[in-house]
């Protein structure tokens, strides 16, 4: 039985019900927020927001998830992805603040393949008049004055085209396009991971039962180049991976420069970089290298990698 009410965060009327098989939770379903679920009790972070601000910007991640065709969240009061309710996994308010969008260029770069989200072809027009209430959330934007402004910014910056004599309809410009389809290569979906370690016979297993099983459980595809191919050189081949990975890992062990060169580089693109080595080989990279702010996952054997390596993943990547 469904009954109607209203979204917790958006505030649109919205369907609410009783969780199937878990009678003290109501899954909500929003047309922007998609759906999600909320424990009828004990769930103080959720039903202690105060702040409009907060309830806006998870509005705006569940909206940009619903868009990306995401799975809906369990709110709970701690994140644990690998436990579920209905196969929603547990995320807590916090983690998802901290998906709202920090920096300019996160705000422009996501909100572009927001839009890209809403058309059914490149050139189909969007008209302003027709963004109901509510899709201001596709532009992080809070209420229609600054939706406005960051739309006229969009076409000045000729992201955007405004037919002419209309100050509503617009389309999406071929630069527009060049940029969301460069966006997308590193966008959810992509699933490579890319892994730099040292290629030498004594870590065949670390490879094969830690990292690759790790990244592979975690529903990623491991990318990984043989240095000794290339006569250990960092080659185009390499630079163009790490390009399209979403993200990287950089084992340690043996350190190689290579390994270095390719976790920075990662970084400097702005990937998520998870650093591993080996528990026999941490002495000797402190010596060398002072990485000791990266957290790096220390192991002593393959399934003990591919463990820590996996939560790892599930903790840091969405
Ligand atoms: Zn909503």
């Amino acid at each position: 039985m469904s009954t109607e009410n209203n979204c917790f965060f958006c505030n649109t009327k919205c369907e609410v019900f009783q969780t199937p098989d878990h009678h003290l939770a109501n899954t909500y379903r929003c047309k922007y927020c998609g759906e999600y679920i909320l424990l009828q009790k004990g769930l103080s972070e959720v039903y202690d927001i105060r702040e409009p601000s907060d309830k806006f910007k998870i509005a705006c991640i569940l909206n940009e998830r619903r868009l990306k065709k995401l799975v809906g969240i369990a709110f709970d009061n701690k994140t644990n992805k690998e436990k579920k309710i209905c196969g929603f996994p547990l995320v807590s308010v916090g983690d998802i603040l901290d998906e709202f969008p920090k920096k300019a260029s996160d705000f422009l770069n996501r909100t572009l393949l927001n839009l890209s989200r809403l058309t059914a072809g490149p050139f189909d027009c969007i008209s302003r008049d027709d963004m109901k209430e509510n899709e201001h959330l596709l532009l992080f934007n809070q209420n229609r004055k600054t939706r406005d402004a960051f739309l006229l910014e969009l076409a000045e910056q000729g992201f955007i085209r405004f037919n002419i004599g209309s100050s509503t309809l617009f389309i999406l410009t071929t630069k527009f396009w060049e940029m969301v389809e460069n966006l997308q290569k590193t966008e959810v979906g992509n699933k490579r991971a890319f892994v730099a370690m040292w290629f030498d016979k004594s870590m065949d297993d670390y490879y094969k039962n830690g990292v690759k099983k790790a990244i592979e459980d975690a529903g990623y595809v491991p990318v990984r180049i043989d240095l000794q191919n290339f006569n250990e050189k960092i080659c185009d081949e390499i630079i163009a991976e790490i390009k399209r990975t979403k993200f990287l890992i950089a084992d340690f062990s043996g350190m190689r420069t290579g390994v270095f060169f390719e976790a920075g580089f990662a970084k400097g693109l702005g990937r998520e970089v998870i650093f591993t080595v080996r528990k026999e080989d941490i002495e000797g990279l402190n010596e060398h290298f002072d990485t000791r702010q990266y957290n790096h996952i220390v192991y002593d054997s393959p399934e003990d990698l591919r463990k820590k390596l996996y939560n790892r993943i599930c903790a840091t990547i969405v």
